[in-house]
C-alpha cells in the first residue's frame, strides 16, 4: 500500500497542468484581482508553461496575439510620450482597445511597465508572431527612460522600486529586440558588480542580502550580454557556483536558513546550468521535492507541499523539472526563460532582421 502511494506521488501529471494553465488563460479566481495590473505576466506563465508542456495547440494564438498588441503603448502623433512607451499589463486604465498599428491616444497615466514589455515580447515570440507590429524604437526609447544613474531600472516612468529584477527585464528586452541601444550596458554591469555580496551571492542591489532570484537575474543578464567571463574572474565565478550549489537542501531555497520553495529549482537551477555545474546537484531529491508540491487534483504546483498552486510556481516547477530532463517536457533556455523551441524561432527572426538591415 505505502509503496504504491509513494510511487503515485512521483507521477508528473502533465494533462492536469495543461488544464491548469488553460484555466489561467480563461478565468482566474477572485483572489487574483489585485494582480489585474500585471495580468500579462500571468498570461506569460500560462503560455510559456503550455509551450514547455508541448501543448500550445490548446490556445487561440491569433486572439492572444491581438490582445497582447492591444497592450502596446504606441507613440502619439507628436511623439511626446516616447519615454512612456512599451507594454502595459492589462486594459485596467481604460485605454480604448486597439490592436492596429497607429498613433496611441494620449492618457496622462498610461505607460509601459518594464516587466510587461519583457513578458509581452516573450509571449509574442512563444506564439510565433514575427514582432512586425512592435514599435521597436518606441520600446527602446521607453526603456532608456527607465534607467537610473546607478545602472539599475525603474519599472515605470513615474519611478518605483529599482533593482536587479528590472535589470533582467531590460536585458531580456534588448536581447529579444536584438538592439542594445535600449540601455547603457556598462552602467548595468557596474550595478551588477556592486550587488555582489560578501558571501559571493548577488543581492537586489549594493549592500543587500544575497538572494537566489537576484543571483539568477544578474548571471542571466551577463550571459545574454555575453559578458559573464569578462565581468567576473574565474575565482569569483567559482565562489558564485559554490554559493548556488549550497542552496540545495532537497529542493532549493533562495537564501541560507530559509525553507525550500519550488520556484528556486528554476532560479538557482538555471543559474547553475549557466555556470556549467548543474550536473553536480542531486536531481532525484530536487525532482521529489518539486513533485511533492504538485496539486494532484486541480493541477499546478505550489511553493510548498499541501499549499495552493499558483501560476508562477506551476510555471517554475515545470521549468525546474525540464532542467533535470523530465520526459515529455521541452528544454528551457536557462537565461531567457522561454522554451528552446521559442528561442530558436527568435533566433531565426533576428537572422532575417539582420539580413534586411545589411
Ligand atoms: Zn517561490
Amino acid at each position: 500500500m505505502m509503496a504504491d502511494f509513494d510511487h503515485e506521488q512521483l507521477d508528473f501529471l502533465r494533462e492536469r497542468h495543461v488544464r491548469f494553465f488553460q484555466r489561467c488563460l480563461h478565468v482566474l479566481p477572485e483572489r487574483y484581482a489585485p494582480y489585474e495590473t500585471t495580468r500579462l505576466t500571468i498570461v506569460f506563465f500560462a503560455l510559456s508553461g503550455l509551450d514547455v508542456l508541448d501543448a500550445l495547440d490548446v490556445v487561440d494564438k491569433p486572439g492572444l496575439i491581438e490582445w497582447i498588441y492591444s497592450l502596446q503603448v504606441l507613440p502619439t502623433d507628436d511623439k511626446s510620450n516616447l519615454s512612456r512607451c512599451g507594454f502595459r499589463g492589462s486594459s485596467h486604465i481604460g485605454v480604448p482597445y486597439s490592436s492596429s498599428k497607429g498613433p496611441g491616444a494620449p492618457h496622462t497615466y498610461d505607460s509601459g511597465h518594464v516587466a510587461m514589455t519583457y513578458t509581452g515580447l516573450a509571449c509574442l515570440v512563444i506564439l510565433g508572431d514575427d514582432l512586425s507590429r512592435v514599435d521597436k524604437e518606441a520600446c527602446l526609447a521607453g526603456l532608456r527612460a527607465l534607467q537610473l544613474e546607478d545602472g539599475s531600472f525603474y519599472a515605470v516612468p513615474e519611478g518605483s522600486e529599482n533593482d536587479m529584477r528590472f535589470v533582467y527585464c531590460a536585458t531580456c528586452i534588448c536581447f529579444m529586440l536584438d538592439d542594445w541601444s535600449g540601455m547603457d550596458c556598462q552602467r548595468a554591469i557596474d550595478y551588477i558588480r556592486r550587488s555582489s555580496s560578501y558571501d559571493s551571492g548577488i543581492g537586489q542591489g549594493a549592500g543587500l542580502e544575497s538572494h537566489g532570484g537576484s543571483t539568477f537575474c544578474a548571471v542571466a543578464s551577463l550571459c545574454m550580454m555575453g559578458k559573464l567571463q569578462e565581468v567576473f574572474s574565474e575565482r569569483e565565478l567559482k565562489r558564485i557556483r559554490r554559493w548556488c550549489i549550497f542552496r540545495q537542501q532537497n529542493g532549493f531555497h533562495g537564501r541560507p536558513n530559509k525553507p525550500v520553495d519550488t520556484c528556486y529549482s528554476f532560479w538557482v537551477g538555471s543559474t547553475l546550468q549557466l555556470l556549467d555545474v548543474f550536473q553536480y546537484t542531486n536531481f532525484e531529491k530536487n525532482r521529489n521535492y518539486i513533485l511533492s508540491t504538485q496539486d494532484r487534483l486541480v493541477g499546478g504546483f505550489a511553493k510548498w507541499p499541501d499549499s495552493h498552486p499558483d501560476p508562477l510556481h506551476t510555471y517554475f516547477g515545470i521549468c525546474g523539472l525540464s532542467l533535470i530532463g523530465e520526459a515529455e517536457l521541452r528544454k528551457v533556455h536557462p537565461a531567457l526563460n522561454i522554451s528552446m523551441r521559442a528561442f530558436e524561432s527568435l533566433r531565426q527572426l533576428q537572422g532575417a532582421w539582420r539580413q534586411k538591415s545589411t
